[in-house]
């Protein structure tokens, strides 16, 4: 049987071998054991497995119980397409890093035997990656990489597919409609926005704009995106961690990036 992902994680196992995690294309994490992994040897392999780049496995059809195990064993492996660039700058590193780090709080794992590899419930989170990755490349070929520009279109993407975007339309309190009002004030421990009758605060009227533009800005039409900031990236991550009950420090490439 053969899967196709993106690597999100790898750890080294023995001298040689590796343990990768692979983002599937139906939005589940595989776990693959890979003889020989590491790369090197005489012939000083190079790894095929750097973070971000997309694999094809093809894996032991195994006959005992050891498939219902969540460690899938490779038995041949190519890699389709890398990210070469995101090596040699280590901003773009570090945010490649957050990407996954923030998936593997809330990402499911395959189980091969027991888990519905059809099902394409989780697929948007796989196309939000790949194409996180694939344009987070791109920029830095072009010389267009603005780590808070990526991370805003990540983030907004990501929350949609999550199904947790909050409701960028009326006040969470009396349904006014946001852009009516002159100052909004987004609470990211409710994921709301409200009006200025209904809360007071610091004025986010420009963050609910740039949200809302990122939502409708696909992926390829990044450079068009103005206006980002760091503290926009802010408030949607305090808002995930939130939802998944994190706390932003836990999150180690966060405070790497934007150091
Ligand atoms: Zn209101």
């Amino acid at each position: 049987m053969t899967f196709e992902g993106i690597v999100i994680n790898r750890i080294p196992y023995k001298e040689r071998d590796l343990i990768v995690k692979l983002l599937m294309r139906n939005g589940l994490v595989g776990s693959f054991y890979v003889y020989g992994g590491q790369g090197g040897g005489k012939r000083q392999k190079p790894s095929l497995f750097e973070l971000g780049s997309m694999m094809r496995m093809m894996i032991k059809e195994q006959k005992t119980r050891l498939e219902m195990s969540e460690l899938m064993v490779s038995a041949e492996q190519s890699c389709l397409w890398g990210p070469k660039s995101v090596r040699h700058d280590i901003k773009a590193f570090y945010l490649l890093c957050l990407y996954f780090e923030l998936i593997q709080k809330f990402s499911i794992s395959y189980h091969h035997g027991v888990s519905d590899f059809q099902s394409s419930d989780h697929e948007g989170i796989f196309l939000t990656v790949s194409n996180a990755v694939f344009y987070l490349e791109d920029s830095l070929l072009k010389k267009k990489f603005f780590p808070h520009q990526q991370l805003t279109l990540f983030m907004v993407k990501l929350l949609f597919h999550l199904g947790i975007m909050p409701d960028t339309d009326f006040c969470s309190y009396c349904q006014t409609a946001l852009m009516e009002s002159e100052s909004v004030v987004f609470l990211p421990a409710n994921g709301q926005f409200a009006c200025q009758n209904c809360f007071s605060g610091e004025n986010d009227r420009g963050f609910l704009l740039r949200m809302k533009m990122s939502y409708q800005t696909k992926f390829q039409e990044y450079e068009s995106f103005l206006g980002t900031n760091f503290q926009d990236c802010d408030k949607l991550l305090q808002y995930f961690c939130h939802q998944y009950h994190l706390r932003p420090v836990d999150l180690k490439s966060y405070s790497l990036l934007f150091q």
